[in-house]
């Protein structure tokens, strides 16, 4: 007997018969004697339906009122389960993020968790409930509801796993685990049975959203054992392990993860003196922008051109930060282009290897994609390349680190 925590994602709850077929796999469990905490999100495209709505009052809604708004989702389908496990006879209560007493900081929108009473929680759990947790909603020290960024019932459950020290938490999701790359862009993308949390980290931050990266975070400080798996088909899923040496047979890359998330800003002709860099990111960041990838060309004629890229929402702002900069200290032209997408091949194996770089650079080059810019890590190469060949290079980069599922059967 364990206690385990359940999240089921927008999918899986996305109607009453999904409702009723996780009462099921939920009662299953109970059965076999497992204390449970299961975490919802809200039906699938609810989230954003709300989203659309408070948009449609104002196009930069009120932080607060709209965590008033987008929290509503979860309500929903919790009160939902609940009712179809205590109709399958299985007590079960609801709650809120507030009820359980998820606090967190006051960042409507993208708050952090700073603590969970489990109090009442192990009250139920000890009288034999199933508890039923809204994701992606806490509250803050004032009482006001806040949410924790899209994805965040990942981190909720997470988080609760971590309060209660629950024996394993389950992510149940559409697809039946983490997979090499997005297997709804790749068909031959491969499930994988573990990954360290250091690579599923960075495949997180790097694009791949079946996980939110703060629930990876979270789950790799409080060591949460977790696994993802398909709500509806049974199998072993994938585990997320601190364990290195057990994924050492794997290939050098894990995965490949992409975003269309950002945008890239130049400033030519700069004149080169020291100060330069600061000169220009200061301003960005005093308008708190934050910026990813950072390119400074070798200078020719006393000047040089700085290339970074901001999130996409934050494109127009950071346009017109820099280009006061570029009048400023006399910078020649300021250029933008927010067609760019990011790849990157994320794996604990390139720590020993050499040339992981060099084979990227020839598979993209094979499909005359042109490299934008290039940054790496120890685990990590990410390039910017156009975004109309995403898919292509996504596809030539996972035959070409042997990724594909055909090729790894016949080896
Ligand atoms: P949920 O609503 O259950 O939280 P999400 O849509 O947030 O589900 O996450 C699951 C989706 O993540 C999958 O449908 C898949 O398209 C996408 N995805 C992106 N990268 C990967 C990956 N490397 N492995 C598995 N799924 C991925
Ligand atoms: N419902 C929220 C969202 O769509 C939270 C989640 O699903 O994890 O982002
Ligand atoms: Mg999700």
């Amino acid at each position: 007997m364990a206690l385990i925590v359940q999240k089921f994602g927008g999918t899986s709850v996305g109607s009453i018969e999904r409702i009723e077929q996780v009462a099921e796999k939920v009662k299953k469990f109970r059965e076999a004697g497992h204390d449970l905490v299961v975490v919802l999100s809200a039906m699938s495209g609810e989230t954003n339906r709300l989203i659309d709505l408070a948009r449609q009052i104002s196009d930069q809604p009120e932080p607060r009122e709209l965590d008033v708004v987008v929290s509503t989702g979860e309500q929903v389908t919790i009160g939902l389960l609940a009712m179809a496990l205590i109709k399958r006879g299985i007590p079960a209560v609801s709650y809120t993020g507030n009820q359980v007493r998820i606090l967190t900081d006051d960042a409507y929108n993208k708050a952090r968790i700073l603590q969970i009473d489990d109090q009442r929680l192990r009250e139920d759990l000890k009288a034999g409930r199933v508890v039923v947790v809204a994701g992606f909603q806490g509250v803050d020290q004032n009482g006001n509801i806040t949410t924790l960024g899209r994805g965040g019932s990942d981190t909720t459950g997470v988080a609760l796993a971590a309060a209660l020290k629950a024996d394993e938490c389950q992510i149940y999701t559409d697809v039946d685990g983490v997979y090499t790359t997005d297997p709804r862009v790749v068909a031959q993308a491969q499930r994988l049975d573990k990954i360290t949390f250091e690579e599923m980290l960075e495949m997180a931050s790097l694009g791949s959203k079946v996980l939110q990266i703060r629930a990876v975070e979270f789950a790799g400080k409080y060591n949460v054992p977790l696994r993802v798996l398909h709500s509806f088909q049974e199998g072993p899923g994938t585990l997320i392990t601190i364990d290195e040496e057990e994924t050492m047979e794997q290939p050098i890359i894990s995965g490949i993860a992409f975003n269309r998330d950002e945008a890239k800003l130049t400033i030519r002709g700069v004149p080169d003196t020291p100060g330069v860099a600061f000169k220009i990111l200061g301003p960005i960041s005093a308008a708190n922008i934050e910026v990813d990838m950072i390119v400074q060309n070798v200078s020719h004629d006393n000047t040089t051109d700085f290339t970074f890229t901001v999130h996409r929402n934050d494109y127009q702002k950071a346009l017109g930060v820099l280009q006061a900069t570029a009048t400023e200290i006399g910078a020649r032209e300021v250029v933008g282009d927010t067609k760019i997408a990011k790849v990157s091949i994320v794996g604990v194996g390139m720590r020993s290897h050499a040339g992981v770089a060099s084979r990227m650079f020839e598979a993209l080059a094979k499909e005359s994609i042109n490299i934008q810019m290039i940054s790496t890590s120890e685990i990590k190469v990410s390039v910017v390349i156009e975004e109309k060949y995403l898919e292509l290079a996504v596809r030539a980069l996972h035959t070409a680190f042997d990724l594909d599922a055909a090729a790894r059967q016949g080896e």
